[in-house]
């Protein structure tokens, strides 16, 4: 036998982390590596953070988990917490990000069905979007890649170029049940929505009673420097994806909904087995009690300059490596006028920083949002190092 016991789907390197300190992850072989990457965008809190550390142990010790046929005061209290913080009135809790966005997908289209408006289930996605991996999920996305060997895709997704108002105008039509963005793309290459754009969206929405979904499985949690990337955008999705950084690296999601988007999703329409458990929700609360109060946010909107000043002092030393740096707050690209994918390899193999590769030859600095000053001046140090020995 040839294949490897774990399925063989992901390139993975030679890095084999075995424990985490801090902003830092040490290999089998005991190599320490700056981690800017977090496992992409999940550890907010780094990897020994004792408040979370304590949640998880406490409540593994007390209960792990029991069925959502039984009354959850765990859950009430992270998603009362959450519909306090946010725009929403309710919140289905998931296990990762793809199902986030199935059950924001879901709460959309049963906005209008559930009333008999079964002729709208179209749902409007944008380019090199990335919504997750599921049958769905990837269907909602136009890259191809995705698609090869899955065919046929789940139909009702229309794809329009990011930021193209008229493409989104064209696309609607009497099946149209919702639009659905990433204000910061993240796998397409760190592109951040306009607030002109996003604005004109809400506006389309609203004349065609259509449901605005904001995927923030990725750019949620605090990462752009406000709880939620929408706030900094003066307006309120319908219903919202998040997902990885909310548990902290605790395998966690949620829908989030206004009561009207949620209108649909009566008792049986829908659910998940683990989805919102003790140990998740109490993963949740912890993050939550860290990363939700303007100290925090604070702290990241000012790491987030700090360090984008930084890079965009540095890139002009390398016009022929780099051109633009892109982002909000501690989620941010470099764009490489080479390809970006062996400049993350070279950077985490000989010089000791993980980074991670994006679309549009991007490389995304994803720190733990709890860096400090001497996080961002040995960063700046190796991405220095990498870049003076790095030939394309
Ligand atoms: C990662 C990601 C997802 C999928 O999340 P999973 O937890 O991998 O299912 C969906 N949307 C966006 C924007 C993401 O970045």
């Amino acid at each position: 036998m040839s294949i490897t016991p774990l399925m063989p789907v992901y390139p993975r390197c030679g890095v084999r982390p075995v424990r985490g300190d801090n902003c830092h992850l040490i290999s089998e072989d005991g190599r320490r590596f700056l981690d800017f990457a977090s496992g992409i965008a999940v550890n907010l809190l780094g990897h020994s953070h004792p408040g979370l550390i304590g949640a998880i142990q406490q409540q593994a010790e007390t209960l792990m988990h029991v069925s959502n046929l039984y009354g959850s005061p765990q859950g009430e209290r992270l998603a009362e917490r959450l519909v306090d913080l946010t725009f929403a009135d309710t919140v289905f809790f998931t296990n990762s990000g793809a199902e986030a966005v199935e059950a924001a997908m879901k709460t959309a289209r049963a906005y209008h069905q559930h009333d008999g408006n079964e002729e709208r289930f179209e749902i409007i996605t944008f380019k090199n979007a990335f919504h997750g991996r599921t049958m769905a999920t990837i269907s909602a996305s136009n890259q191809e890649k995705m698609h090869k060997g899955f065919m046929p895709l789940l139909p009702g997704f229309r794809y329009v170029e990011f930021e193209d108002l008229e493409g989104v105008k064209a696309a609607i039509g009497p099946n149209t049940a919702a639009i659905m963005v990433e204000p910061v793309q993240g796998e397409g290459g760190i592109r951040v929505a306009s607030k002109g754009f996003i604005h004109a969206l809400r506006e389309l929405a609203d004349a065609n009673d259509l449901m605005l979904i904001f995927d923030e499985v990725q750019c949620g949690v605090a990462r752009t420097g406000t709880l939620y990337a929408y706030e900094q955008y003066g307006i309120e999705p319908d219903i919202l994806a998040t997902a990885k950084g909310i548990g902290g690296g605790f395998p966690l999601g949620a829908c989030l909904a206004s009561e009207k988007a949620a209108r649909g999703m009566v008792i049986g329409t829908h659910g998940s087995t683990y989805g919102g458990n003790p140990l998740a929700m109490a993963a949740g609360n912890a993050v939550l009690d860290a990363v939700a109060n303007d100290d925090f946010l604070t702290h990241v909107r000012e790491m987030g300059e700090k360090l984008r000043g930084r890079l965009e002092q540095f890139i002009g030393n390398y016009p022929n490596l780099f051109s633009e740096v892109r982002g909000l707050g501690l989620m941010l690209g470099v764009k490489m006028a080479v390809e970006s994918r062996q400049f993350v390899a070279h950077l985490r193999d000989h010089h000791g920083l993980l980074t991670v590769a994006a679309g549009d030859n991007v490389f995304r600095i994803l720190p733990p949002l709890v860096i400090n000053d001497e996080h961002i001046d040995e960063f700046m140090e190796k991405l220095s190092a990498g870049a003076a020995d790095y030939t394309p």
